[in-house]
């Protein structure tokens, strides 16, 4: 991993030697508040996109619009370990911080955070005692089957916005309970930053950008497409059925699906995540989907 870092470091070193363009990887906290301290004072914009790195189109989009927007863009690239309640998960998570860098440097990003995960966390953080008032948005769809998980993503975004301070965030509503969590926390811990919510990206099949993708197979990938098909088809029914027939329905359908099997799907309300049992409210479907061994979510809107 180290060589890895120095590497890319040395990488870019040369490039500095040798055009404007200056991409720099800081690895250090010290560092990056010295960066950012500079950056205020000179009155620069910070925009900030937070990633676990494996980087596709889908954070470039993000990285595009926060170049677009701010003075200064700075990305984290870091696999934040108390995330994770599945240790293969963890361990089997894409890492290429040499190639994420190179697209970055396309995408106009000039400063990666990447610190290793005792730069961030001592002993008792690793262990995720962290605790946070979610107001009830972490007991149901991810929240409820992957215990612990959005505690890790609160303790580590909350991480951080502190050491980063940016102006504006960057989220991907892929991620669409995440996003909704990180705009509870931006209340509740009054931080000052503005959260800008980025649609999907999707391949021209329609299968969600997803670094978890690298995994599949060709067979899985083709039947992966489904969830995404099943999900636009099911909008059909959405007036007819209500949101516990769709929901069924979903199941069934997605469950017919070669490599496919359904965590959950659930129907809720778009700000509250509470599940609905009528059309009334903004309603956003929301799965999560094994394919093989890949666990892939997604997400559907249906009246907003
Ligand atoms: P990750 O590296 O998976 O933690 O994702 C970093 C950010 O990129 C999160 O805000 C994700 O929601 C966002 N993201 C990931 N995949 C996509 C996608 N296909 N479209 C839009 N945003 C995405």
């Amino acid at each position: 991993m180290h060589a890895i870092f120095y590497r890319v470091q040395i990488l870019f070193f040369c490039n500095l030697a040798h055009t404007t363009k200056i991409m720099k990887i800081i690895r250090f906290k010290n560092e990056i508040s010295a960066a950012i301290k500079g950056f205020k004072e000179r009155g620069k914009t910070i925009g900030f996109v937070p990633t676990m790195g494996a980087l596709h189109d889908g954070h470039k989009a993000l990285v595009t619009r926060c170049v677009s927007e701010n003075d200064i863009c700075i990305v984290s690239i870091f696999v934040n370990p108390t995330q994770f309640n599945n240790i293969v998960d963890l361990e089997k998570y894409p890492r290429n911080l040499e190639r994420d860098a190179e697209m970055l440097e396309k995408a106009g990003c000039k400063l990666i955070f990447a610190p290793n995960p005792e730069e961030i966390y001592d002993s008792v953080e690793m262990s995720n005692q962290f605790s946070f008032d979610f107001n009830g948005l972490d007991k149901v769809m991810e929240g409820k089957f992957r215990p612990g998980h959005f505690n890790g993503v609160v303790q580590i975004v909350s991480k951080l916005f502190s050491l980063i301070q940016p102006d504006k965030a960057y989220f991907g509503e892929k991620d669409f309970q995440q996003l909704a969590i990180i705009h509870h926390m931006v209340k509740v811990l009054n931080f000052k930053v503005k959260i800008i919510d980025c649609p999907i990206v999707r391949e021209p099949s329609g299968l969600a950008l997803s670094s978890r993708n690298e995994r599949l197979t060709e067979a899985q990938r083709k039947n992966a497409v489904e969830i995404s098909k099943v999900l636009i088809e099911s909008r059909n029914f959405a007036p007819k059925l209500s949101p516990k027939e769709l929901t069924e329905w979903i199941i069934n359908k997605m469950n017919t699906v070669p490599d496919l099997k359904v965590e959950y799907y659930e129907i809720v309300n778009s700000k509250s995540l509470q599940i609905l049992d009528s059309w009334t409210e903004p309603a956003v479907g929301c799965i999560a989907v094994f394919c093989g061994e890949v666990r892939l979510i997604d997400n559907i809107r249906y009246n907003s």
